[in-house]
C-alpha cells in the first residue's frame, strides 16, 4: 500500500516534468471521465508535492490535479514515446519525459489554489486520513490547539470552531500532538467538520466556550477558562475538567 514515503518518492520523480509545458492524455476511459484532459493539456506544471496521503499536481492558472494512490496506484516515469502495455490513467508528456499514471487510484481536479492548503474541513466526504497524516507530519512537540489552525495542515478551521470542537471531543487545546492518538485526532476533527457543515447549513445549538470564558461549563459546570495560544496569540477557550492536561 502506498504510504507517505512512497509518495514523497513519487513526487521526488515528477519533479522532472515541473516547469515544463505539458501535454495530457487520459487512455483509461475511466480517467478520461474523471479528468477532462483538454483543461491540463499545453498547461505547465508548476508544482508537486505530497500532501498526507495524496500527491498533488498544481498547473499554471490555479488548476490543482489531486491524485490519491489507494492500493494500487502507481506513477512511473519514462523516456518520451517509450513503449507500454496497457492503458495508465494519465499521462503526462513533457520534452523528453513523461509520467504515467497506472492503476485506479482517485483522480480529482480542482479549480481553487489549495497547494499550500491542507485538506478542506467542509469537503464532502473530508480526508480525515490526510488531515491526520499532515497533523503527524509535523514536529509532535505542537499544542493540538495551535495546529488545528494551521491551514497547511487542515484548511478551513477558524478559532471559533477551534475551541468548539476540542470541547466536544473533550481533548484540552493545550495538548501536545504527541499525547493524543490518531483516533483522538479524527474525532475531533471530525467534530469540527459536524459543526462547520451545521453553521453552513444554518443550523446552530450555540457555543459552548468561544467567548464564554469565566461562565460554567454547560456539561460540568465548572468555569470556562481562556488564554493567548501559539505564535499568533489567538485565545483559546477550554473547560479545565472535561478537558484535562494529562
Ligand atoms: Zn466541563
Amino acid at each position: 500500500m502506498p504510504e507517505g514515503d512512497s509518495l514523497h518518492r513519487a513526487a521526488r520523480k515528477l519533479q522532472v516534468l515541473v516547469g515544463e509545458r505539458v501535454a495530457v492524455e487520459t487512455p483509461n476511459p475511466r480517467a478520461a471521465a474523471a479528468v477532462p484532459a483538454d483543461r491540463l493539456d499545453g498547461r505547465k506544471l508548476e508544482a508537486v508535492e505530497a500532501v498526507g496521503k495524496n500527491l498533488l499536481l498544481s498547473f499554471e492558472g490555479g488548476l490543482v490535479l489531486r491524485s490519491h494512490l489507494r492500493m494500487s496506484g502507481r506513477w512511473q516515469v519514462v523516456d518520451r514515446g517509450a513503449a507500454r502495455h496497457g492503458k495508465p490513467w494519465l499521462v503526462l508528456s513533457g520534452r523528453e519525459r513523461e509520467a504515467l499514471l497506472w492503476n485506479g487510484p482517485v483522480l480529482e481536479l480542482s479549480a481553487r489554489a489549495t497547494r499550500r492548503l491542507g485538506p478542506d474541513i467542509l469537503a464532502v466526504p473530508p480526508d480525515f486520513d490526510g488531515m491526520v497524516a499532515n497533523l503527524r507530519g509535523v514536529p509532535q512537540a505542537r499544542e493540538l490547539g495551535d495546529a488545528l489552525l494551521d491551514q497547511r495542515l487542515v484548511a478551513g478551521i477558524g478559532n471559533v470552531w477551534k475551541a468548539e470542537s476540542l470541547w466536544r471531543a473533550r481533548l484540552s487545546p493545550w495538548l501536545r500532538l504527541a499525547d493524543v492518538d490518531d483516533e483522538e485526532l479524527e474525532r475531533v476533527l471530525r467534530e469540527a467538520a459536524l459543526l462547520m457543515r451545521a453553521s453552513v447549513d444554518r443550523r446552530t445549538d450555540g457555543r459552548a466556550v468561544y467567548k464564554r470564558a469565566g461562565r460554567p461549563c454547560r456539561r460540568c459546570g465548572e468555569p470556562i477558562r481562556s488564554r493567548g495560544q501559539g505564535d499568533a496569540n489567538r485565545t483559546a477557550y477550554w473547560c479545565p475538567r472535561c478537558q484535562p492536561e494529562r
